[in-house]
């Protein structure tokens, strides 16, 4: 398996963008906290410890090319934020999230049990499914 950054590299060759220290840094930070659903404020925050000069502006133009360049994806648990996480499995399934509504834990989930629902859809509904979003809402062990 190539690395993230050597894929970055490679993809933002292609494109014809060049791996400046902000946009490397960025993607750090998103690979340094794998699994912490960061928002846009708190990336920028962390990525100013690296880079201090650097704006929201760019911290947000450079997540809107990574999750172009399909390395992080855009995560959306109705919390006013854009949060942002790393995409590691480039064409295999996505992970589904357990949000609790009263701490706001995030739990991600790796199993999946959504393809016989899917066959079912395609059958009924003659759709053909090319992918679905779901997080389930609910209350964590703690605060159950
Ligand atoms: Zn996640
Ligand atoms: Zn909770
Ligand atoms: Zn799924």
């Amino acid at each position: 398996m190539i690395s993230i950054l050597e894929n970055l590299k490679e993809k933002l060759k292609e494109k014809g963008y060049k791996l400046t220290p902000q946009r490397r840094a960025t993607l750090d930070i998103i690979m340094n906290h794998q699994g912490k659903h960061l928002s846009t404020e708190e990336i920028y925050d962390l990525v100013k410890t690296k880079c201090p000069e650097i704006g929201l502006a760019t911290v947000y133009r450079t997540l809107q090319l990574l999750d172009e360049l399909n390395l992080i994806t855009k995560i959306n648990f109705d919390d006013g934020c854009g949060r942002y996480e790393l995409k590691n499995h480039i064409d295999d399934h996505y992970h589904h999230h357990l949000i609790c509504l009263q701490c706001g834990t995030v739990i991600e989930v790796e199993v999946d049990l959504m393809e016989s629902l899917e066959e079912e859809i395609e059958e009924n509904y003659n759709f053909q499914i090319s992918d679905h979003k779901v997080k389930f809402l609910g209350l964590c062990s703690k605060c159950k």
